[in-house]
């Protein structure tokens, strides 16, 4: 009996923390949809696009593989208190992640705090680098889509 009870309080819980995971994923979707509209008005921001390379590199190596650089970059070269030459770290180009921080306003801490208002001058928290990376992921898969593979 007891055993039932416990199994019935497991069950109840799990599908209290899935619940709670849809609606973390969803205000996330909603977050990310809603900057990138704001993002859509800046002239500066809407001029980047990924080089024909730069697609096919992303295609090439997958989401997973695009998905950690994005981590990885963004930890490196925003992710510091006070990051190397900030302002100047994120090249044009040579990697999909370097334009799509430029579109995206997660190139240097100055953009990021005007774009997404997270304070220059302390390190950015493991969830603030994940959802910079949600963004950047957005931006490079809706350029993906719009330019389909040849
Ligand atoms: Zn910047």
């Amino acid at each position: 009996m007891a055993n039932a009870e416990d199994e019935e309080t497991d069950r109840f819980e799990r599908h209290e923390q899935a619940e709670q995971n849809k609606q973390t994923e969803q205000t996330e979707q909603r977050w990310i949809a809603a900057t990138l509209e704001r993002l859509s008005h800046s002239q500066f921001r809407t001029k980047f696009v990924l080089s024909d390379k730069d697609r096919a590199y992303a295609r090439t190596k997958g989401k997973a593989v695009i998905n950690r650089h994005a981590h990885e970059m963004l930890h490196d070269r925003v992710g510091a208190a006070e990051p190397k030459n900030d302002g100047k770290q994120t090249p044009w180009r040579g990697h999909p992640v370097f334009t799509a921080q430029h579109a995206t306003a997660t190139c240097c801490r100055g953009c990021i705090e005007k774009w997404h208002h997270i304070p220059r001058g302390r390190a950015l928290t493991e969830e603030e680098t994940d959802r910079l990376a949600n963004l950047v992921m957005a931006w490079i898969e809706r350029d993906l889509i719009h330019h389909p593979a040849r």
